[in-house]
């Protein structure tokens, strides 16, 4: 609060200061010192010292909430947090702060939430007009785009297990339910996706049973007439390095644990199946298997048993490999295809098995395979269409063609060390299960083409901002896509809500807000910018994290977004020198990456000898995988495939998704995470308040306190309350029924202003308005 306003009137006074635990809790003041105030507070009636700054306004009456948080008088970060709360302990998940949705998980099925009926009720109604809920986002995005004749995004974010992809699933129903009758299949096909991109994209992690290892765009698009006529997915950056390994408690992507536990005895033993646990690629995460109450097909006892099982509300390995059976069908998918899909996931289970020795008969210092896993060997050859003695080459030697006087000579075979031949199996698992995923995204697209579209709905479902004990290059990649997308909601929310003002006339103080453009320049302005550093840096012929580290540093010394990891004041699980990591300022707070991975986790290409190999499988499919130009990032520069790196290739994707943003009608949802231990309605404030600080509230709240958040035209003001007005009042066109109609009630002029084709209402006093002309 303001220093220069108090006075012993604020005696008595109630205010909200922060608090570890529950983000703020309710003080009355006691005292005024020379720079802050005495208070106790309300539940623990503790005396404590604040500065002025420390404190938030509060509300008179701070048990009422309101749906729109604009309603309220005090728009602040306490006031928000404490409306949220009150909600939540209501039953109800979502709120408005104006046009923007907050979404707090409940972690339980809320009967008819998302019903049929509820769906009816939401159609055609104004934002308002019902309880905030995601379904009247879906519908103000339908009529934006059928009255402006523009297409939609709806932008939701939030951390992990926030509820980001269960509000896009509520979205893709909400709008196939209303407009998808004649789509017919169509719509089928759009819902029906989910199950095959979360058994290849999701997996269980600490903070989520189900959580999205990649980031998606997924449009509707619809006819002339208003009806779903197809849809588009786009994903992003998929977490590869989980198909090897994986931390404690957490597991490898759902369809390995789909396939042990839901393929018929048949095709469990043509796959040379077993428990989880005898598979390296699985065995060191959480090796039980996910059950569901309602679970409708026995387990196999021999598969796993009743120990390694885990009960969750809507994740079942068994049923959803059923599921997942039928939904590869409706894309279009005959019996080899998904034959051809499951050895493909058996291969790189098998392969995972391949372990290497040095070979002490190689006077080369090579390495050979170990006795006891040949038998690997042979399942993961057969079940790629290799032949054993070809992958058994291309994973213990490299292929190098040597150069004499620049003229290339012939292909030399490098032995390698044990310890290279495991990473490159690695590598050929990983690049194998990637071109696996983007052909399924491929052949989804395929099933649900478009024509005649006019205008689509795209719904975002990207990671939120990420900080760990340990921060890696993904980190790196998924925290510059929300630094992106932070700036984005700047621009629309904060620039255009001020050039509104503007356009209409009236004068309000500029509001400044944090800008992060300085961040964004940082990672991909060119030549000193992150991401082309790295990429240079891989073009040297010994290039190492730590001379990346030292680049990053001396080409960007004095930036204010970077710094070295010594100065970190957080205490993170490793001590890191300075050519070790990256500290970055980030608009949502300091994160400390580790580089040591980088430059390896930059580059997704395989060495030469296994492309080579994998060319020469004998399944047309896993050959075709490989050959698609756009998954594998490649560019073609003057007739030859130049490789691209991960960053270039996720820089790119992501400047055009925002170039598709840009031209879109845009729609915020923000998820709310409630605890970290999933436990239904359990509302932590603390953990809540450094969401919502996350997510820009509090810059969007300063604006709305400042500015005037609730606004209607004259013609609809009009059109509210004419007929609760004499005649000789309603006789008025709209503009001068709006002035008349202020005068008479004797408004005070700063809570509200005249622009040129609407009326602005200060914070809260709408609804003061509202409730006098119903009062009248
Ligand atoms: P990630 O970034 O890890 O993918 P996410 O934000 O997509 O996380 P979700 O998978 O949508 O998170 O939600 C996590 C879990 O929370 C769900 O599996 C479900 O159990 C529960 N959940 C989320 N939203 C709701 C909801 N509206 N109603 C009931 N349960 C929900
Ligand atoms: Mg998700």
């Amino acid at each position: 609060m303001e220093s220069s306003t108090h006075s012993t009137a604020d005696f008595g006074r109630l205010v909200w200061i922060s608090d570890d635990v529950d983000g703020f809790v309710a003080a009355r003041i006691t005292d005024i010192t020379h720079n802050g105030f005495q208070l106790t507070t309300e539940s623990t009636n503790q005396t404590v010292t604040r500065r002025y700054e420390e404190t938030f306004a509060c509300e008179e009456d701070p048990t009422k909430s309101v749906e729109d948080n604009c309603a309220l008088v005090h728009l602040n970060e306490a006031t928000l947090l404490n409306n949220c709360r009150l909600r939540y302990a209501n039953g109800k998940i979502y709120t408005y702060v104006a046009n923007i949705l907050i979404s707090i998980n409940p972690y339980q099925l809320i009967d008819n939430l998302y019903s049929s009926e509820t769906i009816k009720e939401y159609r055609g109604k104004s934002l308002g007009q019902k309880e905030p809920h995601i379904f009247a986002i879906a519908d103000k995005a339908y009529r934006e785009m059928r009255r402006n004749k523009t297409s939609q995004s709806i932008i939701v974010s939030g951390e992990s297990g926030a509820g980001k992809t269960e509000s896009q699933k509520a979205v893709l129903k909400y709008l196939c339910e209303n407009w998808g009758a004649e789509a017919g299949p169509i719509q089928q096909r759009l819902l029906e996706t989910n199950p095959i991109l979360e058994a290849f994209g999701n997996a269980k992690t600490l903070r989520n049973n189900n959580s999205s290892r990649f980031g998606k765009f997924v449009q509707i698009h619809f006819s002339d007439s208003g009806s779903v006529a197809g849809g588009f997915i786009s994903h992003y950056l998929l977490e590869t390095s989980r198909v090897c390994r994986q931390s404690s408690g957490e597991r490898n992507y759902h369809i390995f644990y789909q396939l042990i536990a839901g393929a018929s005895p048949d095709l469990y033993e043509k796959l040379r199946l077993a428990p989880a646990n005898k598979f390296n690629y699985l065995k060191h995460g959480a090796t039980m298997f996910f059950v569901n109450s309602k679970s409708s097909l026995k387990i196999a006892s021999d598969r796993f048993s009743e120990t390694d099982t885990v009960s969750d509300s809507i994740i079942s390995d068994i049923d959803d490999f059923a599921k997942l059976e039928k939904a590869l069908g409706l894309s279009g998918l005959g019996n080899s295809e998904k034959m051809f899909i499951w050895s493909t996931i058996a291969g790189i289970l098998h392969l995972g098995n391949i372990e290497f020795e040095e070979n002490s008969n190689d006077s080369r210092g090579g390495c050979r395979i170990t006795g006891d896993t040949e038998n690997s060997l042979m399942s993961a050859s057969e079940l790629l269409g290799l032949e054993p003695e070809e992958l058994r080459m291309g994973l213990c030697a490299r292929i190098m063609q040597a150069t004499k006087g620049g003229v290339k000579g012939t292909l030399i075979r490098v032995p390698l060390k044990a310890y290279e031949a495991a990473a490159g199996r690695d590598a050929l698992a990983k690049a194998i299960y990637s071109k696996l995923f983007d052909w399924l995204v491929a052949q989804i697209n395929k099933s649900i083409p478009f024509e005649k579209s006019s205008a689509y709905i795209g719904v975002l479902d990207v990671a939120g901002f990420e900080y760990f004990a340990v921060n890696s290059f993904e980190q790196f990649c998924i925290n510059f896509c929300n630094e992106k997308l932070q700036h984005f909601f700047n621009e629309r929310i904060l620039k255009q809500e001020q050039e509104m003002y503007e356009s209409e006339g009236l004068n309000i103080q500029k509001i400044e807000f944090s800008d992060n453009q300085d961040c964004i320049e940082l990672f991909e302005k060119k030549p000193s910018g992150l991401f082309d550093l790295l990429d240079e840096e891989a073009k040297l012929p010994r290039a190492t994290f730590q001379h990346f580290t030292q680049r990053a540093h001396e080409s960007n010394k004095g930036h204010f977004r970077l710094d070295a990891p010594r100065k970190s004041k957080v205490k993170s699980h490793r001590e890191m020198r300075d050519d070790e990591g990256l500290l970055i300022r980030h608009y949502a707070g300091t994160v400390c990456y580790e580089t040591r991975y980088f430059v390896e986790k930059n580059n997704d290409q395989l060495q030469n000898s296994l492309e080579m190999l994998i060319e020469q499988s004998s399944f047309p499919l896993i050959v075709a995988l490989f050959q698609n130009e756009s998954s594998t990032g490649a560019v073609k520069t003057g007739g030859r495939l130049k490789a691209v790196s991960v960053g270039a290739k996720f820089k790119s994707q992501l400047s055009s998704l925002l170039d598709k943003l840009n031209n879109t009608g845009t729609h915020f949802v923000r998820c709310v995470k409630p605890n970290s231990q999933m436990k239904a309605w359990q509302f932590d404030g603390s953990a809540i308040l450094g969401q919502l600080q996350c997510a820009g509230m509090a810059s969007v709240l300063r604006l709305m306190q400042e500015g005037f958040p609730s606004r209607t035209s004259f013609s609809d003001l009009y059109s509210m309350y004419e007929k609760s007005l004499p005649p000789s009042l309603a006789r008025l066109d709209p503009r001068m029924f709006s002035k008349c109609l202020f005068r008479a009630l004797g408004l005070d002029s700063h809570d509200f202003q005249f622009g040129n084709t609407k009326v602005f209402f200060r914070a809260g006093k709408f609804a003061e308005f509202d409730q006098m002309m119903k009062q009248d």
